[in-house]
């Protein structure tokens, strides 16, 4: 029985956290600087160079900061907005890397369209 309780405490923790994940990505602060475009979910256009990612707000948030060889760098972003979203996924590395430390917590996110960017990090 204590088991089970732990599992399931485990099972709420891991569910809030995702629906916390979900909800930020509605609202994320790089909708600022991006359009989403009538019809494809995942395509947003960049306020700063019209250039469009089809890989969600993550993808675009790689075009600005320029991170990644798998989308091409924006050639307009100011420095400010570059800066902010490079300290954005390096806490995000940092959450991730504390959330994998709870047993079988990638499963939650083997769904997550963001898995590619484990494939950057390596
Ligand atoms: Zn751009």
């Amino acid at each position: 029985m204590i088991r089970l309780s732990i599992t399931l405490l485990i099972h709420v923790l891991i569910t809030a956290t995702f629906l916390e994940v979900a909800s930020k990505r509605e609202t994320d602060p790089c909708w600022a600087y991006g359009t989403k475009i009538e019809g494809n979910s995942q395509w947003v256009q960049c306020n700063f160079c019209s250039f469009v990612s089809r890989g969600g707000i993550t993808r675009h948030k790689h075009h600005l900061v320029g991170d990644t060889a798998q989308v091409a760098k924006c050639s307009r972003v100011q420095a400010e907005v570059k800066a902010f979203f490079k300290e954005d996924f390096d806490k995000k590395k940092q959450a991730k890397e504390a959330m994998n430390s709870i047993p079988h917590f990638d499963n939650v996110f083997d769904l997550d369209e963001e898995v590619d960017e484990d494939k950057l990090n390596t």
